[in-house]
């Protein structure tokens, strides 16, 4: 499996300035090569390489494997636009959106990331620095901090090329790691995962199947919230600063505003990372695998609600499924995805459906059998029957 290790850079002011100077020659280079690729319909990597590759270096003074990744850029970046328009994601054909996108070649921001390769880019892991090519030669001696884990993974599983990338004025190294894939065990009954897109309080409640038999004594996380009220209340103080940076239009308003909204990133993936840490330790301790729903499902039951908090939060539910699912792959922890229709209406006790089983958001009391539980709990439940069920089928031969 895959993993994206992220380290940040520490450069000296004249290190920085190299790696500016850099980052900006190469993405100049790009947006140079993009605009003759987009003028003579040339897209495909190698064809462009034919057309460019000697004045690329010559113009940009980049040395061969900054040309090569340069060009190879800027085919990647056409492979997508053109995936994303065949797949209708930019408009319909003929819209103003989709016109507008085809009338202008892609252009790359000065500190939009660049690939460097293994003789671009070299790692001394002890000291904690890179070699790295740069317009003015190679610059040894850049500090980077990490993790203990971040430099194990780099030490045993860091493969292929790093991404050099500036964000909001600091620097970033974003190296692959290749790990090799960790046999899955056979789980010992499910936790489910219910995701709280309605009541985002709540960002995840886990739980079992059935109540009986689990999550006594040592407080083994049966119905365990994981609460998201910081995260609510950080979103809702960048709201308000949002708002008042809006109203003025100007320049720093909006490089402020990016700022922020980056940094309101970085917190709930911190958020998520933790949670899904949390959720996967406690399956991998107690042998169970891990049933959540379906991500597809999440979009389209979404989309039926307050459409402006679904754009807000989709993505960041997408992001702790996403966790999860590598954190489980990580530990050799099942994982079955399930579909996530009528989990909240259902009774997790005798299996009765119906809308008024859920009195409140907060409430789940059923109408057949009076089955009483917190809502989250129940639907985690209802998850987790389904993560058995699928398991089982899946594995009945
Ligand atoms: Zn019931």
């Amino acid at each position: 499996m895959k993993l994206v290790v992220q380290v940040k850079l520490l450069p000296t002011p004249e290190q920085a300035a190299a790696l500016e100077a850099t980052l900006r020659a190469v993405n100049d280079a790009a947006t140079w090569v993009s605009q003759l690729a987009h003028d003579r319909r040339v897209f495909r990597n190698y064809d462009l390489r034919r057309h460019v590759y000697g004045q690329v270096k010559d113009r940009y003074g980049l040395a061969a494997q900054a040309a090569q990744h340069v060009i190879k850029k800027v085919a990647d970046a056409y492979t997508t636009l053109h995936a994303n328009l065949r797949n209708g994601h930019l408009g319909r054909p003929g819209s103003v959106r989709r016109e507008r996108v085809l009338a202008r070649p892609i252009v790359f921001r000065p500190g939009a990331a660049q690939p460097f390769d293994d003789r671009c880019l070299s790692w001394q892991l002890n000291a904690r620095t890179v070699s790295i090519w740069t317009t003015g030669g190679r610059m040894k001696g850049v500090a980077f901090t990490a993790s203990a884990d971040q430099l194990t993974l780099l030490a045993a599983h860091r493969k292929g090329e790093s991404d050099l990338v500036c964000r909001d004025g600091r620097w970033f190294l974003i190296a692959t790691c290749d790990l090799p894939d960790v046999p899955v065990r056979a789980p010992d009954g499910f936790v489910g995962v219910d995701l709280g897109i309605a009541n985002i309080a709540n960002i995840a409640t886990t739980a079992t199947a059935t109540a009986t038999g689990t999550g006594t004594g040592t407080g083994t996380g049966d119905g365990v919230r994981h609460s998201g009220k910081t995260l609510n209340a950080v979103r809702h103080r960048h709201r308000e600063l949002r708002r008042r940076l809006q109203a003025k239009a100007t320049k720093s308003a909006k490089r402020l505003l990016r700022k922020r909204r980056r940094k309101e990133a970085r917190f709930a993936a911190d958020i998520n990372h933790t949670i899904a840490r949390r959720i996967v330790t406690e399956a991998a301790r107690t042998g169970r695998g891990i049933a959540l729903e379906d991500l597809q499902g999440i979009r389209d039951r979404v989309r039926l609600r307050k459409p402006q908090r679904v754009t807000l939060h989709a993505w960041s539910f997408h992001q702790l499924g996403h966790f999860i699912a590598y954190k489980a792959a990580r530990a050799g922890v099942a994982l079955v995805w399930v579909d996530p229709a009528y989990t909240s209406q259902a009774c997790s006790a005798c299996g009765h459906v119906a809308k008024n089983n859920r009195p409140d958001q907060e409430t789940f009391a059923c109408t057949s059998c009076g089955f009483a539980e917190h809502a989250d709990v129940n639907a985690a439940r209802n998850i987790a029957a389904r993560g058995e069920t699928g398991w089982a089928v899946s594995h009945a031969a």
